[in-house]
């Protein structure tokens, strides 16, 4: 893994200060003297910005989206068959 991408997977952790102060400034260090990753930090920062100042929306379901069941697929009427009853032993008597 080349150390860009680490510093790509790095910079959420950077933008909610979840790094350690060395990791930190390693990850600084990085953006400071790449070019790649500084342009990489100003879009996470500024998409960051974004999202914090939006209002805070429920989570939307995904399920919403899909309607549940297949309705336009018919209903085979065969499908359930009955559990054929438990064979009696008759008792001799
Ligand atoms: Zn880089």
């Amino acid at each position: 893994m080349s150390e860009c991408s680490v510093i790509a997977e790095t910079m959420p952790l950077l933008l909610t200060e979840s790094l350690d102060p060395a990791q930190r400034e390693q990850t600084h260090q990085h953006i400071e003297t790449c070019a790649t990753c500084a342009g990489e930090w100003l879009a996470t920062r500024e998409t960051w910005r974004v999202l914090e100042t939006l209002p805070r929306l429920k989570r939307v379901s995904l399920e919403a989206e899909v309607p549940r069941g297949d309705r336009s697929r018919p209903r085979r009427t065969d499908e359930r068959r009955p559990v054929p009853a438990p064979r009696r032993v008759a008792l001799a008597g």
